[in-house]
C-alpha cells in the first residue's frame, strides 16, 4: 500500500510551483532538492539551452534486478498556469477556476516519486528503474527531443501522462506532419489584362481536386485546414497559402500521404506555370508498442491482479512517448486520473491517481 496522504500533499506542492512551458527552472530545482533529500542521485542535461527553456530534464536511477524500466512524466504545464491554488474536495482536486490545475503532468511526477519512496523506505526488491522528468513537453515534445539518451539503458518505458480511467492503456499514437504551402501565381488587372495573370487559387484548386484528403485509410487522415489569399476582386489572385496536415499510425503511410499532397501541388503549379513552396514539419513520429511483448503482458497482468481489465488503445495526440519510441524505447502510457487537461476545469480523481501509483509499485516490485 502506498502512502496516499503523502502523495496528495506532494501533488499539491508541485502544482503550486509555477512551471509553464519554457519556465521549468523552479520546479526542476525543487525536485532535485527533494530527490536528494530522499537519497536519490538526480542529474540534469543541457536540453533547456537547445529549446529555449530555463530548466533542464532530470534523470535518476535505482539499481535492481532484471530488465530495467524507464518511468517518465513532464514538469511543464500549459497556460494559464501561474499561481495555481489547488482545492481538495472529497475525492477530487481542482484549481480555483482561474488557472489550469497542472495535474497534466504533476500527477505523473507525484505518482512516480511516491512509488519510488515506498521502495526506498521499505528497502523493497525492485527492477532497475530509470526516471526521466522532462521539460517542454507541451507544444513540441522538445525536452524529450533534446534528452541525453546515453543516460538511459531501458528498452521499455511507462509514461504517466494521460487521463481517464485506468483501463485504457495507450500503446500507439499517431505521427503528424504539418504541411504549409504557398502557391505563387501572378497578379494582373482582372478586367484589363487577366491573360497576363496566373490565379493562385485556380492552381490550388486543381491540386486539391486531384488530392485525396479526409479519411485515407483506417490509420491515416489528411486535411486542408486554413486557406488565405487574395487582395481585391479586380486583381488576379497572386498568392494563396494553405495550411494542411496529415496524420497516421504508420510513419510509411504518413510519408506516402505527405508526398502525394506535395505532388498534387507541384503538378498543378507546372500545369499553370506557377510556383509552389512547400514546408513540411514533422510534429512527431508515430508510436506503436509491440503488444505481444513480455513488457506489455506484465503491465496487463499487474492491472489484472488489481481486478482491472486493460484495454490497449491508441491516441490521436503526441506525447514524449512518441519521441522515446523513435529512440528504441517502447512506451506504454498510463492514466494518472487527470480529467479535462488544458482547461480551467481540469481536475484529478484521487482514487484513480492512488490506483495508478499502486499499479506502479506493484509492477516495479514484481518478483
Ligand atoms: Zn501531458
Amino acid at each position: 500500500m502506498i502512502n496516499k496522504d503523502r502523495m496528495i500533499k506532494k501533488f499539491m506542492e508541485y502544482v503550486s510551483i509555477d512551471s509553464e512551458t519554457h519556465y521549468e527552472k523552479e520546479m526542476m530545482e525543487y525536485l532535485i532538492k527533494e530527490l536528494k533529500d530522499l537519497g536519490f542521485n538526480p542529474e540534469t542535461d543541457s536540453a533547456g539551452s537547445k529549446c529555449n527553456s530555463n530548466g533542464n530534464n532530470i534523470y535518476f536511477s535505482i539499481p535492481g534486478e532484471g530488465e530495467p524500466v524507464m518511468l517518465s512524466a513532464h514538469m511543464d504545464t500549459v497556460q494559464p498556469g501561474l499561481g495555481i491554488k489547488p482545492i481538495i474536495k472529497g475525492n477530487i482536486i481542482t484549481s480555483d477556476g482561474t488557472t489550469i490545475l497542472g495535474a497534466d503532468d504533476k500527477s505523473g511526477i507525484a505518482i512516480i516519486i511516491e512509488a519510488l519512496t515506498m521502495i526506498k523506505e521499505n528497502k523493497l526488491r525492485s527492477r532497475p528503474i530509470e526516471v526521466l522528468f522532462t521539460i517542454y513537453e507541451e507544444g513540441g515534445l522538445n525536452g524529450a527531443k533534446n534528452a541525453d539518451y546515453s543516460k538511459l539503458t531501458a528498452k521499455n518505458c511507462i509514461v504517466f501522462d494521460t487521463g481517464g480511467s485506468l483501463e485504457n492503456v495507450v500503446v500507439s499514437a499517431i505521427a503528424q506532419n504539418k504541411i504549409d504551402v504557398k502557391v505563387h501565381g501572378k497578379a494582373a488587372h482582372a478586367g484589363g489584362k487577366p491573360e497576363d495573370g496566373i490565379n493562385a487559387l485556380q492552381v490550388a484548386s486543381r491540386a486539391i481536386s486531384n488530392m485525396k484528403i479526409g479519411r485515407i485509410d483506417e490509420e491515416t487522415t489528411a486535411n486542408i485546414g486554413v486557406v488565405k489569399g487574395g487582395l481585391a476582386t479586380n486583381i488576379v489572385m497572386p498568392e494563396v497559402t494553405l495550411n494542411c496536415e496529415a496524420r497516421s499510425l504508420s510513419d510509411e503511410k504518413l510519408e506516402k500521404q505527405t508526398n502525394h499532397m506535395i505532388d498534387c501541388f507541384e503538378e498543378a503549379a507546372k500545369y499553370y506555370g506557377a510556383k509552389v513552396d512547400v514546408d513540411v514539419i514533422n510534429s512527431y513520429p508515430s508510436l506503436k508498442t509491440n503488444t505481444d511483448s513480455k513488457f506489455v503482458s506484465e503491465i496487463v497482468e499487474t492491472f489484472r491482479s488489481m481486478n482491472i481489465e486493460v484495454c490497449l488503445t491508441s491516441t490521436g495526440g503526441g506525447s514524449d512517448g512518441n519521441i522515446y519510441a523513435s529512440h528504441g524505447i517502447s512506451p506504454v502510457i498510463v492514466s494518472t486520473g487527470m480529467y479535462k487537461a488544458h482547461t480551467l476545469e481540469e481536475y484529478i480523481d484521487l482514487d484513480i491517481m492512488t490506483s495508478s501509483c499502486e499499479f506502479l509499485l506493484k509492477y516495479l516490485t514484481l518478483k
